[in-house]
């Protein structure tokens, strides 16, 4: 395979020790050495990630950010147990990821809601899968209604809300089964600058009052630093974790603090990586 061809073992365990969180801390997502290899329909094979090693502790906000083709929605599933992997080790409180796991909540870029459903119906769609009381979904339904700002919005249909608005549902009903992880997949991608950035600034109080271990993928750099407790930094493909930065930014951030030094200089810093690469 290609990624053994590209080994180094000596530099590998360097980028491995470099990119695990302080010691001490309790690691609840651990990928180690991950590989990914596509075949492309021509028969060819496509090395998407190489030898990826990430750890993130519990109730840390981890961003990773990487150019368009790096294999960041490659690595998400891999993680989501959507996809399997080609080679390495991947860690969800200690157990290997085989396959979806309960203690995950997901977020797409489009939150695919189904139309012919009331905003309620969407949001408690989960919790029948999961096996949750009558009592408790619609319990919890109301809470996640009032936690991500759509109360009274239950009865509207999905076709009668703004993008952002959707992807507010697309949120409350990742968080229905009440996981501990969440993985969010450029949540808000499609969404307009302003909705964009009041969405960051909701998606960091909702991520404060749950307490939630989150991994979000993004390719914008300034949602990255807004957001993250720290940013990982892609290569482009093959993916691999070039750089981790901690965002020594207290929280909760206000929008404003994109316009300081602080801000301005982790954005060089991670934008030095991409050259002149668009971001
Ligand atoms: P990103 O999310 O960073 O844009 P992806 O994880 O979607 O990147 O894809 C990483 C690379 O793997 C891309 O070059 C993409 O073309 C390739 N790829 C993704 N899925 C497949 C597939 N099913 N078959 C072949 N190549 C794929």
């Amino acid at each position: 395979m290609q990624a053994q061809a590209l080994r180094n073992a000596d530099k590998d365990d360097a980028v491995s020790a470099q990119f695990a969180p302080p010691a001490g801390r309790d690691r609840l997502i651990e990928i180690d050495n991950l590989v990914k290899e596509y075949v492309s329909r021509d028969g060819s094979p496509v090395l998407a990630l190489d030898e990826t090693s990430i750890s993130v502790s519990r109730g840390e906000f981890v961003c990773v950010v990487g150019p368009s083709g790096c294999g960041k929605s490659t690595l998400l599933r891999i993680l989501a147990g959507i996809l399997k992997p080609s080679a390495g080790a991947v860690l969800l409180d200690g157990v290997p990821v085989t396959g979806a796991r309960p203690e995950v909540g997901i977020v797409f870029q489009s939150p695919v809601l189904l139309p012919w459903l009331t905003v309620r119906k969407n949001i408690a769609l989960p919790a029948q899968l999961q096996g949750l009381s009558k009592e408790l979904t619609e319990e919890r339904t109301d809470d996640l209604l009032k936690l991500v700002g759509l109360e009274g919005f239950g009865g509207k249909y999905p076709g009668e809300l703004s993008g952002g608005m959707q992807q507010r549902v697309g949120i409350a009903r990742s968080l229905i089964h009440d996981p501990s992880v969440l993985l969010m997949d450029e949540p808000f991608g499609a969404l307009d600058a302003m909705t964009r950035d009041h969405m960051n600034q909701e998606l960091q109080r909702i991520c404060l009052e749950k307490k939630k271990t989150v991994l979000l993928i993004t390719h914008g750099i300034s949602e990255a630093v807004f957001l993250g407790d720290r940013v990982l930094v892609m290569s482009p493909r093959p993916g691999r974790i070039v750089d981790d930065i901690t965002i020594n930014i207290p929280r909760p951030r206000s929008l404003d603090v994109v316009n300081t030094e602080e801000f301005g200089e982790y954005v060089r810093t991670i934008r030095r990586h991409f050259g002149n690469t668009s971001h």
